[in-house]
């Protein structure tokens, strides 16, 4: 079924929701109706403000705590909206799905579910034991959420996980790839590299709370059935990337290796690398060293403080690097496998400028490579392209539309037969 118009509801508005929101916007025959709902109004205002004169679409704006399930379901109620694009934190994704069913419309995000508390007992607990069974040592996993497809699927509704490009396009092109170019892949390495220089000696590129634990957390990759667990940054490689040049980078454990290890079990290695400078790295070993990296609330003079979040607010707002941002960043992934009883290596990429980006909506392009993707993934449920319903992540799709659509609107993908291989 062909939506021609539709009323959207955003939650969070910081770097990535900027980008879905202009991005929207752009496509106003669509995205008729878009209400921007978040903890500060204040930056939902200024957000609609900027885009007075240059849209069709009806914004209006609403204060939020997504912490708050009733207030969530009130709302949704109101604005009656066809989908809900939660580009907040990671933290109130079961509370969001929660009222997304409870009031009854799709569900997006762009990050995995993870707790804000990871000393919480009874999550603690569950964790636990998944690091006893399965040396899966990162706090996200995917067992959260898709604890909620049968619920989804009851209902007729999509709840569509992890659509920003890394998770998101990455698994598109891991379906794209088996769909057109292998009968059996083997191994696959996802390459994020930021060429990006924002002139600051540190700085994150998205919400530095979920990016310091990711990048702080233990690395991993998925063998032969197996998750192998390695120290956080103890693997290294150097790698040439086209748009950027040569780049050092780490091998992290990422969420996409989850759900892609599920859903295409022939793949015998699934890999995560990410680039990092120096100075990042110097930084970041020295936050962790001193304990600012930590998410237990520590009491400073009757107030309770969680180091991460504190640092948060000392460090550059990710959303305000857009001008100050040049270079490139360029993700995406490289297969080996076989097609046609002949072995074959395949590598797809985007490569986005940050300039660019910023002078079409005013952000860098972490906050773009992850705003589009979202956008483009709420387009193919609203349009009908993707309509099978349950909770799901973006390899369990036709590939096809979405990566038309990321061509179309702003992340082309690049393709090459003979990629440079990471040993
Ligand atoms: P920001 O910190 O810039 O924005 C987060 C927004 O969510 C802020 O506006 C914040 O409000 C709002 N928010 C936080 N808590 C609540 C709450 N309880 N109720 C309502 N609103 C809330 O983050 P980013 O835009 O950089 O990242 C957004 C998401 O995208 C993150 O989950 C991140 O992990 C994910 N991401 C995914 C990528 C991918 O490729 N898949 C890549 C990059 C990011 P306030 O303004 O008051 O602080």
């Amino acid at each position: 079924m062909v939506i021609s118009m539709s009323r959207v509801i955003i939650i969070g508005c910081g770097g990535v929701s900027k980008v879905a929101i202009h991005k929207c916007c752009q496509l106003d025959d669509v995205f008729t109706d878009l209400c921007i709902a978040s903890r500060t109004v204040s930056k939902c205002d200024d957000v609609k403000k900027e885009l007075e004169g240059k849209t069709k679409t009806n914004i209006t704006t609403k204060q939020i705590d997504a912490n708050d399930f009733d207030a969530l379901v009130k709302l949704f109620n109101e604005f009656k909206p066809e989908i809900v694009m939660n580009l907040g934190m990671p933290y109130q994704n079961l509370i969001i799905m929660d009222a997304c069913l409870e009031y009854g419309c799709h569900y997006l995000d762009t990050a995995c579910y993870e707790p804000e508390d990871v000393n919480e007992p009874v999550w603690r607990a569950r964790y636990e034991k998944r690091v006893k069974e399965k040396n899966f040592t990162a706090y996200f996993d995917y067992s959260y959420q898709w604890e909620y497809r049968k619920k989804f699927e009851e209902k007729g509704l999509i709840a569509l996980l992890g659509c920003g490009f890394d998770p998101g396009v990455t698994q598109a092109y891991v379906a794209y790839a088996k769909k057109h170019e292998f009968d059996r892949i083997d191994t696959l390495d996802i390459l994020d590299c930021n060429g990006g220089d924002h002139g600051y000696p540190f700085a994150t590129n998205f919400n530095p709370e979920i990016n310091l634990r990711e990048v702080s957390s233990d690395g991993a990759y998925y063998e032969n059935g197996k998750w192998i667990k390695v120290p956080a940054m103890s693997i290294k490689r150097e790698y040439n990337f086209d748009g950027v040049g040569m780049k050092d980078m780490y091998l992290l454990h990422h969420e996409e290796i989850e759900s892609i290890a599920l859903n295409y079990p022939e793949i015998k290695r699934i890999r995560f690398y990410m680039t990092f400078g120096e100075s990042y790295l110097r930084h970041m070993n020295c936050l962790e060293n001193v304990g600012l990296l930590s998410t237990k609330a520590i009491d400073y003079k009757g107030t309770k403080i969680v180091p991460i979040q504190f640092l948060k607010e000392l460090l550059p707002d990710p959303s305000t690097l857009g001008p100050r941002t040049h270079g490139k960043t360029n993700i995406g992934c490289i297969f080996t496998g076989v097609k046609n009883g002949k072995e074959k290596k395949y590598y797809i990429y985007n490569m986005c400028d940050h300039q660019e980006s910023y002078h079409e909506v005013g952000s860098q392009a972490v906050s773009y490579t992850t705003g589009v993707p979202a956008m483009c993934g709420a387009l193919m449920i609203l349009k009908g392209y993707w309509n099978t319903p349950g909770a799901k992540t973006v390899e369990e799709f036709n590939p096809d539309p979405f990566i038309e659509a990321l061509d179309k609107y702003g992340l082309p993908k690049t393709e090459s037969y003979d990629p440079i291989m990471v040993d």
